[in-house]
């Protein structure tokens, strides 16, 4: 995944204050075959990591980030931009009915969708009417009749009187159905073909021009991959489309057709299909899809805490200390309350890439041992905070029993804080401070 091969990047990025044009053109690279790998159109690929090095070159300098995490924000920014931002809600018509239309390719997962979506808008209130207008396979219309049985919604289907063998005479009469029946929203399943052709464009152009859906929703497999981009034009110039909904996201599609299907039409992706289950169906939320197109959603997680939490004066002040080796148990309380802030030590080192090396490190963090070194810290005065080696044998024993701890637990910390000081003081020469405040000035 991006993640591992983005760790030895941010290795070699040891702390550099400022982006270089070097930095961002290796950052870039591999973030350039993550794309690739998540199946995402080589000339879309192309315009975004254009886009990404131009503000990453225009970016900050960010104090909280080291350059590399800078450089995957930016991405991660722009992916959620080019995504839509914001989930887009559903177009409904000021008076009833609306219409939503499916449209796409045969497999697509429309009729699956049209059950979702018709027990969604059930549980918010709407009275849907399930219309079946795929009238090319033998099994269509039962297939909707089954779905929508399992959703709890009527279907409309071609009988005589509603416009046996003619999907756009079954489509009309639907919405005067609707009327009648006091239906609120009307689904049209449509059919598909396993390639583009141009009868069915044809015939589901002509559904829309019947109905005039409020929302024509374009249903595109997410396992086609770079596929998604052709089917899509030929659907955009074909027949038009208000909306996206990506089905199959429960597979192991990365999302790439996701990205170039809305980069190439503009068109908003409104929900995403997870599974063959009614519920298995969500709004689409461009962050999420962001993530798991990047491969890393655990490194966005922490850079985002990072950002929260990072407090840039007090990260200064402690990593000018560390350099000159005047890091007091005071600035080892803070820092530990400000790591603190950012949730569980183990969640937290393991979300850094290259983590897996850290395993048995991280089985020795004891949360339950930091709460008890901050007790100690605490029962100190701020002189001994500074200089722990002033604490006597009667103050320590006070101190012991003030945060109720044994005295050689307090020993302990003392012995450790200079072994911790001394270490530190090596780390900082190595490796430089978050932002690149360099240790040594
Ligand atoms: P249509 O031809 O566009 O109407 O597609 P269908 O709704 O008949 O779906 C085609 C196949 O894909 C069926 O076997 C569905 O069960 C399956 N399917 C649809 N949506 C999903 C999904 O989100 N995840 C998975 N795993 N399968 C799906
Ligand atoms: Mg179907």
């Amino acid at each position: 995944t991006l993640s591992d091969r983005l760790s030895s990047v941010l290795q070699n990025l040891r702390g550099k204050g400022r982006l270089s044009d070097a930095d961002i053109d290796t950052t870039a690279r591999e973030i350039r075959i993550a794309l690739l790998e998540a199946d995402v159109a080589l000339p879309v690929v192309r315009a975004f990591i254009a886009k990404v090095k131009e503000r990453a070159k225009g970016a900050e300098v960010s104090a909280a980030l080291n350059p590399a995490q800078q450089v995957v924000k930016i991405v991660n920014d722009e992916l959620i931009a080019i995504l839509g931002g914001e989930t887009r809600r559903l177009n409904l018509a000021k008076t009833p009915p609306s219409v939503i239309m499916l449209a796409g390719l045969q497999g697509a997962g429309k009729t699956t969708l049209a059950g979702k979506l018709a027990r969604w808008l059930k549980a918010q209130g709407h009275a849907p009417l399930l219309v079946a207008c795929d009238l090319q396979r033998p099994n269509a219309v039962t297939q909707l009749q089954v779905v929508g049985e399992r959703a709890g919604v009527t279907v409309f289907a071609p009988e005589p009187g509603n416009g046996v063998g003619d999907p756009v005479e079954v489509a009309r009469r639907s919405i005067d159905e609707a009327k009648r029946s006091h239906y609120d929203v009307v689904v049209v399943d449509t059919a598909g073909r396993l390639g583009v052709d141009e009868e069915m464009m044809r015939q589901a152009a002509d559904i829309r021009a019947a109905t005039n859906p409020d929302e024509v929703l374009f249903v595109v497999d997410a396992m086609i991959g770079q596929d998604a981009v052709t089917t899509a034009e030929a659907f955009r110039d074909g027949v038009g489309f208000t909306g996206v909904v990506l089905t199959k996201l429960d597979g192991d599609a990365r999302g790439g057709a996701a990205l170039s299907v809305r980069e190439v039409t503009g068109v908003p992706i409104l929900f995403a299909s997870n599974g063959e289950k009614l519920e298995d169906f969500d709004a689409f939320h461009p962050d999420r899809m962001a993530s798991r197109i990047l491969g890393m959603g655990d490194l966005l997680t922490l850079i985002e805490q990072a950002e929260q939490h990072f407090d840039q004066a007090q990260a200064e002040k402690a990593a000018a200390k560390i350099g000159t080796g005047e890091l007091t148990l005071e600035d080892f309380l803070e820092q530990m309350l400000a790591v603190r802030k950012m949730g569980p030590i183990a969640n937290l080192l393991g979300m850094l890439p290259g983590a897996g090396q850290m395993k048995d490190a991280l089985a020795q963090v004891d949360e339950k041992h930091i709460d008890r070194l901050q007790a100690i810290i605490r029962g100190m005065t701020p002189a001994e905070r500074q200089d722990p080696k002033i604490i006597n044998a009667s103050r320590r024993v006070r101190i012991a029993n003030g945060s109720g701890v044994q005295v050689r637990d307090v020993n302990d910390l003392v012995n450790r804080f200079y072994e911790a000081r001394k270490m530190m003081q090596q780390m900082a020469g190595r490796f430089g401070m978050p932002g690149g405040r360099s240790a040594t000035k």
